[in-house]
């Protein structure tokens, strides 16, 4: 268009006649791109509509085919299958991670089951976190306690039964003492209940006397307090106390 209203607007008979040649054999060009456009719509048309083309059409589905294969993505399976736990930069997390994958291979039957003790341990903690949100002194109970359980040398079972995956680590992270206690000790727990422990314990050590507590129904300061392991060793005692004026129980942990 431009080189046209170069032409329209000259008065030079060379300009002119280079315009029109130049015009002329753009056209050209266009005209053979339209030519072969519609020569291959007819083409396509024409194997499209017969039937007898089997060889053709079977090509173009071979070619469709390859155009909607999905690209090859880099992930591999087994990360797809098994989600790598978050990667978190809190110290004291990676700590925990550290002394329960320490822990998890307390003896060398990690190395007999094949397992990545520390992406283990990670999954572990990652579960304990998402209970309490917080790495607080309940948060590092949970995991000293699965910590001393699973390095217990009495239940072995236990850091066997994690290591191998019948315990999976949701599972370990929410067990309660008495679950991953040994056979041996659940037994024992059994046969004598809390009340019978604090009565053994206060007929062995006769409790100490105290005027720390102060003694709900009578307010006064005379008590009798023995610290007792109700549940497994791990764990912060309980404390008994009873009133020496009035007869008041109760514990606390
Ligand atoms: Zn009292």
């Amino acid at each position: 268009m431009s080189v046209n209203a170069v032409r329209k607007q000259s008065s030079d008979d060379e300009v002119i006649n280079l315009a029109k040649s130049l015009i002329k054999s753009w056209k050209k060009l266009l005209d053979s791109t339209e030519e072969k456009a519609e020569e291959k719509k007819k083409a396509n048309s024409t194997t499209s509509t017969s039937p007898c083309s089997s060889s053709s059409s079977e090509h173009k589905d071979q070619n469709t085919e390859k155009k909607e294969l999905p690209p090859k993505t880099p992930t591999t399976p087994l990360a797809t299958s098994f989600p790598l736990p978050p990667i978190t930069r809190d110290t004291v997390r990676n700590k925990c991670r550290e002394m329960i994958s320490a822990a998890l291979q307390f003896e060398n039957d990690y190395i007999a089951i094949g397992v990545d003790c520390d992406d283990l341990a990670a999954r572990i903690e990652e579960h304990i976190f998402q209970e309490f949100g917080v790495t607080d002194m309940k948060y590092k109970n949970k995991v000293r306690s699965r910590i001393s359980n699973l390095k217990d040398p009495k239940n072995p079972e236990l850091r066997k039964n994690v290591l191998c995956g019948n315990i999976l680590p949701e599972r370990i992270a929410a067990m309660t003492s008495e679950e991953m206690a040994s056979k041996e000790l659940q037994e024992m727990r059994k046969a004598l209940t809390k009340e019978a422990i604090r009565e053994h314990q206060m007929a062995k050590t006769g409790g100490t006397q105290t005027d720390l507590f102060t003694c709900g129904k009578c307010k006064m300061k005379n008590c009798t307090y023995t610290q007792v392991q109700t549940r497994s060793a791990d764990e912060p005692m309980t404390t008994f106390v009873v009133c020496n004026e009035c007869g008041n129980r109760w514990k606390f942990n």
